[in-house]
């Protein structure tokens, strides 16, 4: 079994306690709620899309570290994109948290600290939370729960 100090990277750790891009958007284009009952993760993310480019991306919330560091880097990364680099990103990022399917996109994007959460299936619907939300922001849904 993995240790977990390989989970709590020193990356995952600084985000959590330091999150980038943490406060609301006025005027957002889309915004949505997601909330994770296993762990207790809530967060609110807010996107501004312009053309078909997410021009700003941020969140607001409150979760354990990897749910809080995984919507951090996931504005950092997504910010500049097209939507459908934003949904191949998701993609990417899915198939690194689950261990399954290509995930080169995501490790180019600077996610792969999150390789290890594969390892703990209760910890993967903390890390991919921030990204269905961003989801169902960007599809005009109000909220999103992971099962
Ligand atoms: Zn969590």
């Amino acid at each position: 079994m993995s240790d977990l100090r390989d989970l709590y990277q020193e990356v995952i750790l600084d985000h959590g306690r330091q999150p980038r891009n943490f406060r609301v958007i006025e005027g957002a284009s889309g915004e949505a709620d997601g909330y994770n009952p296993l762990c207790g993760d809530k967060v609110h993310v807010y996107v501004k899309v312009e053309g078909d480019v997410v021009t700003d991306v941020s969140f607001t919330g409150d979760g354990c570290a990897i749910s809080k560091a995984s919507a951090s880097l996931m504005t950092q990364a997504l910010k500049g994109r097209t939507t459908a680099e934003a949904e191949r990103l998701f993609e990417s990022f899915h198939a690194l948290v689950t261990g399954q399917g290509d995930s080169a996109e995501a490790a180019a994007g600077k996610l792969d600290v999150f390789a290890g959460v594969a390892e703990f299936p209760a910890r993967v619907k903390c890390a991919s939370l921030s990204w269905h939300t961003l989801r169902a922001a960007l599809a005009g849904r109000d909220a999103v729960t992971t099962e």
